[in-house]
């Protein structure tokens, strides 16, 4: 385990990882006689299938795969977030990409957006490697937890309105869990909409007016987290140098500085 690459807290690298049956979590989850926890929320995400269109299509995807990972298995399934239990940075996608992490299985892996942005996480000491190819590749993230408002692959990443709400709880309940965090950083103008909603709700605060923009931030009351927010890493931001690897690693830095200025937060509803 490397931990040099970290900045900040010393405690070493920790991450969380989907263990048990997911069934088994799931039927403990019903009968409520447990507690919730980031690894139940994983496992209901795995074996989710609240969305028959992007059933369908993750489906479709995973058996017809792209030509050059044809020789490899898709995961094709919801796709679970990932991260250090104990972040301060919790970091929010959009939805899952067909051949990224639909094929991979883990947020943000496998694809052009991860590369850039696991490479910007690691210039700015939250992840301790710069490549996201795959899972079981070694990357670790420290004070930060990736994970998306929509969990499954949806066609020409676009959910629909219904598909943003039946994912939602999910988003709501990592929220929840995540205690430490002191930063909510949106990815995109969909993930930035989705975050505004389900922090109002885990907050109990109003739903944030900012609008969304590249360093966009709105702070969500005294002793609550601040939301942020940042340019999609796509293609196509990147490409076309709307977002470029500076920019991005300039503002998580400027986040983190805000941990040291501004008090931990409270404990929240
Ligand atoms: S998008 Fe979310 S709610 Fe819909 S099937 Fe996937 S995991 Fe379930």
């Amino acid at each position: 385990m490397q931990t040099g690459f970290y900045r900040g807290r010393s405690r070493p690298v920790t991450t969380t990882t989907v263990s048990g049956s997911p069934n088994r979590i799931i039927g403990q989850a019903l009968t409520g006689d447990v507690e919730d926890s980031l690894e139940r929320v994983r496992a209901e995400v795995v074996a989710c299938g609240k969305c028959p269109r992007l059933v369908r299509y993750r489906d479709r995807v995973a058996s017809e795969k792209k030509r050059e990972f044809r020789e490899g298995e898709y995961w094709g399934r919801g796709v679970p977030g990932f991260g250090d239990p104990a972040a301060r940075l919790v970091v929010v996608g959009l939805a899952p990409a067909a051949h990224g992490s639909n094929r991979t299985g883990r947020v943000f892996t496998g694809d052009r957006s991860a590369a850039f942005l696991v490479r910007a996480f690691h210039a700015a000491g939250f992840a301790n490697q710069p490549t996201s190819l795959r899972r079981n590749d070694g990357l670790r993230y420290r004070d930060l937890y990736l994970t998306a408002a929509v969990r499954c692959a949806p066609p020409g990443n676009q959910p629909l309105p219904g598909e943003r709400t039946n994912c939602a709880p999910y988003l709501e309940r990592e929220l929840r869990l995540l205690t430490n965090a002191r930063a909510i950083l949106a990815l995109g103008g969909y993930a930035w909409d989705a975050v505004r909603a389900t922090a109002a709700v885990v907050y109990d605060v109003p739903r944030p007016t900012t609008p969304f923009g590249h360093g966009a931030c709105a702070p969500l009351g005294p002793g609550r987290p601040w939301l942020w927010g940042a340019y999609h890493p796509s293609p196509q931001n990147t490409n076309t140098g709307k977002l470029t690897p500076p920019m991005l690693v300039e503002l998580l830095e400027r986040i983190r500085a805000g941990f040291e200025v501004r008090p931990l937060p409270g404990p929240h509803p």
